[in-house]
């Protein structure tokens, strides 16, 4: 077997010593001839390769390069060098693939997140982004985790779409119709999508609800964490054209069960990579710290990433009304000094993240749950409440972010839902099957859907999204 290999991470996390052990890796710097800090990709930390004058040749030694990828037998020996336990004294060393130093993208320094971004395809070999993806796989992990030991059954809904009323946003459509105008018409002159692949026309998927919906009322409780997409021309740093969602959905459980299932699972998964990826998020925060020191005073965050993440786990989020929202935004004196680009003025308003950083990083300082929102801001299917004008919503905002998390308890009546839909003119018929669940057998239920990539940013401190998913999909851009 040719992979009989030990992992660094397991190697380091050791005290032992004095045994024969083979590791593969990736050579980040090779100095003096003899040292190499070498990573496999298993811990943000490198292990040292000693090669003793001598053991290597020279034209070996030349291909010691950095990004080159070494296979390194010898013995694990206690370290004299500061910050490991152990290194490897090697007794031989195999390249494995060679990298020419001239041209490979990343050198022995700091490089920017613009210029990484642009080099997606190799910063995976980078600290941060060697930090920031572990820490990804253990979030999505503990997620799974999560609602497996609460009794979810996870519910995979389509990623192609053949309703496009779901309602969330602009969507992409998927067709095989040819683009160059000779596709089949109809009389009045719209596109006969009877000649299409599925039939009928069809979109990438905005949100997996409604499907999750008709899950819920037979399982009672499930989740979907699947790919959603966005046509929005967002040139945001928190929005993606493509990025991955949760959506639980709850049978019987009312807004204020949402907001406790939404409270206690993010604090559980936020528990999870503080347990699972300590010295990840140890050298995100010392590199937010880093940046932070660029900016002035009054714009750097007052908390720490570990002390914040520590803050979110052991502090109840602050819930309030809309309603209360408002007031607390229009009585501010930043409303009054004219320092948001849009004033609260009316009731009714929609909120912008202006407002609702104001609300988080401002007033309350910590992260908050904003409930029951006016109807007319918000989508057809959530419940309305005794008031007849608001309803049943509840959004989480977090520090730096903004939303989080939007959810709501579903209209489970279906004479108000039929209301709202004749109302906002969305299309009964289509949703025929989504009105079924109303028909039969409905149920009180609630559900949200967290923005995997937002929470990924809240947990590594980095501050745009495109750095918390591989290959970033944005408008104007799809490389990789
Ligand atoms: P926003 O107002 O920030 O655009 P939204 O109201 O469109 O959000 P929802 O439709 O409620 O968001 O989607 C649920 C969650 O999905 C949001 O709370 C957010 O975490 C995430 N989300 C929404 N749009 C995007 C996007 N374009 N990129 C990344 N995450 C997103
Ligand atoms: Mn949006």
């Amino acid at each position: 077997m040719f992979n009989k290999r030990k992992k660094i991470n397991a190697l380091l996390q050791s005290d032992e010593a004095n045994y024969e052990a083979t590791v593969m890796g990736w050579v980040r710097t090779f100095r003096n001839n003899q040292f190499i800090a070498l990573n496999d990709g298993s811990t943000n930390n490198n292990l040292q390769v000693v090669a003793e004058l001598g053991l290597l040749d020279d034209a070996t030694l030349r291909r010691i390069t950095t990004g080159a990828c070494i296979k390194a037998n010898g013995h694990i020996v206690p370290s004299l060098g500061k910050g490991q336990k152990v290194e490897l004294k090697a007794t031989s060393i195999e390249i494995l693939g060679d990298s020419d130093a001239e041209k490979f993208p990343l050198q022995p320094k700091k490089h920017s997140l613009e210029f990484l971004r642009e080099n997606a395809h190799i910063r995976f070999r980078t600290n941060t982004f060697g930090a920031i993806f572990r820490v990804r796989h253990s979030l999505a992990f503990a997620i799974h985790k999560f609602f497996n030991e609460r009794g979810f059954v996870y519910v995979h809904t389509p990623i192609i779409t053949g309703s496009d009323a779901e309602g969330a946003g602009e969507m992409f459509r998927v067709t095989t119709l040819p683009l160059d105008g000779s596709a089949e018409k109809n009389e009045d002159g719209s596109i006969n999508y009877k000649e299409d692949f599925f039939g009928k026309s069809t979109n990438l998927t905005v949100s997996g609800q409604l499907e999750g919906e008709l899950a819920a009322m037979a399982f009672s409780d499930i989740y979907t964490f699947g790919p959603t997409f966005r046509a929005e021309n967002s040139n945001t740093t928190r929005h993606l054209a493509e990025f991955w969602m949760i959506e639980p959905e709850v049978a019987f459980n009312d807004l204020e069960d949402n907001m406790n299932l939404a409270e206690d699972f993010i604090k559980y998964i936020i528990r999870y990579a503080m347990e699972h990826n300590a010295d990840d998020l140890a050298f995100l925060s010392l590199r937010l710290e880093e940046e932070e020191k660029a900016k002035p005073q009054a714009e750097r965050s007052e908390m720490g990433l570990l002390e914040k993440l520590n803050f979110v786990v052991n502090n109840e989020f602050e819930r309030l009304t809309y309603t209360e929202a408002i007031r607390i935004l229009k009585d501010s004196n930043h409303n009054k000094k004219k320092k948001f680009q849009y004033l609260i003025e009316d009731w009714g308003a929609d909120l912008q993240s202006e407002h609702e950083r104001y609300l988080v990083e401002k007033h309350f300082k910590k992260p908050v749950i904003l409930t029951d929102y006016p109807k007319d801001i918000k989508s057809f299917y959530m419940r309305m409440n005794e008031d007849g004008k608001t309803v049943a919503a509840m959004d989480i905002l977090a520090p730096g972010i903004g939303e989080i998390v939007g959810g709501s308890q579903r209209e489970e009546r279906l004479d108000k839902l039929l209301a709202r839909m004749k109302e906002m003119h969305v299309p009964a018929e289509e949703l025929d099957f989504y009105l079924d669940t109303r028909r039969f057998g409905s149920c009180p239920h609630a559900g949200f859907g967290l923005g995997f990539e937002r929470l990924v940013l809240f947990v590594t401190g980095m501050t745009n999204i495109r750095d918390v998913i591989p290959f970033p999909r944005y408008p104007k851009s799809a490389a990789f």
